[in-house]
């Protein structure tokens, strides 16, 4: 199939960081031409006066889970992992695919093209994602046997859904230890063997509050990231994520091995975690950040658009300086950052790329466009639901803001 996109306001994320006002030229999943086309395609959408946007990329969710949004507000990680363990265990694999769909849903609606995803039973949300068309980035998670709901040893399940996996066009498997508080160190250098035997990615939540730091002191003697560079868990395949309560001296340690960042300032907020990741030091150190909205039950959706501008807030807010964030480096952390960490070709619109594209309609919000302002106008004044079109490799999946394939009611 051919798309031309006609007349847009095109936020390329390349090189230069350029703006262009003209047509995207996509043919089968690829983006083949940028500029002031002249050529026929079979399907053709005016952008006039609209945004043109590399999908937005959200580096951490667990998108099974969606369908339990509003069951756990206003307590802490503790209380919230808690009531979580409890209701999971009683879930099955029905339960886990309608949240699935849901939060795919959501994410696509709200102008996400890419998800990476932590859960138990990562095949239901891989099947999840090839009936609605999102790429996926799925991380099966892994605790110690003691500790699990799942069904076996959750190392062996995770290795058979990368092997089952591995050669899929829209979803990639990788394997998702949990913590530090819920996986040994066996469980976890097991995880990594089975990353390197199959090239594939490795994601883990990693001091995302003071108790978690204090425990793992109390137990082991050092904070989280300095005890995972001990044991040698940390990689550039690794993304790590929160990483909220860190020392300088941690920082320089995922320097040093270029672990990538997932940020979710939303949820750190919501659950009260205090204080606020380093962003300042960690960019000091040349670290890749990326954001994830986490999981709607801690966030309570997962519309990227939010979490870009609460990440600008957040550190203004917290280094009482409003100059330490600014839109472009915010847009960046969701798109050209996140393919980079993800090694995806995808993050900007430049020919070779993936068609992975957003098209914003600034109209229901009342926002004119002017060139120097759309980027502040993505960050800090639209929301998801200004999405009027989401192509995922190359594929219409959302048009005029309402599902193509779905049929009406
Ligand atoms: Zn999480």
């Amino acid at each position: 199939m051919s798309i031309l996109i006609k007349n847009g306001w095109i936020v390329t994320q390349d090189g230069k960081r350029r703006i262009i006002n003209g047509d995207v030229y996509i043919e089968e999943n690829l983006i083949v031409d940028i500029g002031k086309i002249k050529v026929e395609a079979e399907y053709v959408i005016d952008a006039t006066n609209r945004i043109v946007l590399p999908g937005l990329i959200n580096t951490h969710t667990h998108v099974g889970m969606t369908d339990m949004r509003g069951l756990a507000d206003d307590v802490s990680l503790d209380n919230f992992l808690q009531i979580m363990w409890k209701e999971e265990g009683e879930r099955g694999k029905e339960d886990i695919y309608r949240g699935a769909i849901l939060g795919i849903k959501e994410m696509l609606r709200t102008g996400t093209t890419t998800f990476v995803d932590m859960y138990s039973d990562e095949d239901v949300i891989a099947r999840a994602c090839k009936d609605l068309g999102i790429r996926g980035y799925l991380g099966w998670a892994v605790v110690d046997e003691e500790l699990t709901t799942q069904e076996g040893d959750p190392l062996k399940n995770a290795e058979s859904f990368i092997r089952e996996y591995r050669d899929d066009d829209l979803v990639t498997p990788l394997i998702a230890p949990h913590a530090v508080y819920t996986c040994s160190e066996e469980t976890l250098l097991k995880s990594q063997e089975i990353a390197e035997k199959y090239g594939t990615l490795i994601t883990m939540h990693i001091s995302e509050t003071r108790r978690e730091v204090y425990d793992h002191r109390k137990k082991t003697g050092m904070r989280p990231v300095e005890w995972l560079s001990k044991i040698g868990f940390l990689s550039e395949n690794l993304i790590g994520v929160h990483l909220v309560w860190l020392t300088l001296h941690e920082i320089k340690l995922l320097a040093e091995r270029d672990v990538k960042v997932s940020h979710n300032p939303t949820s750190n907020m919501k659950l009260g975690n205090g204080g606020a990741m380093p962003l300042v030091e960690m960019l000091d150190h040349g670290l890749t950040i990326t954001l994830g909205t986490d999981s709607a039950v801690s966030n309570n959706n997962l519309d990227m658009f939010e979490v870009m501008k609460f990440a600008s807030l957040l550190h203004k807010n917290e280094r009482w300086d409003a100059s330490v964030t600014n839109a472009q480096m915010i847009v960046d952390f969701a798109t050209i950052n996140a393919a980079k960490a993800l090694g995806l070709n995808a993050g900007s619109i430049e020919e070779g790329k993936l068609a992975d594209i957003i098209i914003m309609n600034p109209e229901p919000s009342g926002i004119p466009l002017e060139k120097n302002r759309l980027i502040s106008h993505i960050v800090y004044s639209l929301n998801g639901l200004n999405t009027e079109y989401t192509i995922v490799n190359g594929k219409i999946i959302v048009a005029q803001g309402k599902f193509l394939n779905e049929k009406e009611d």
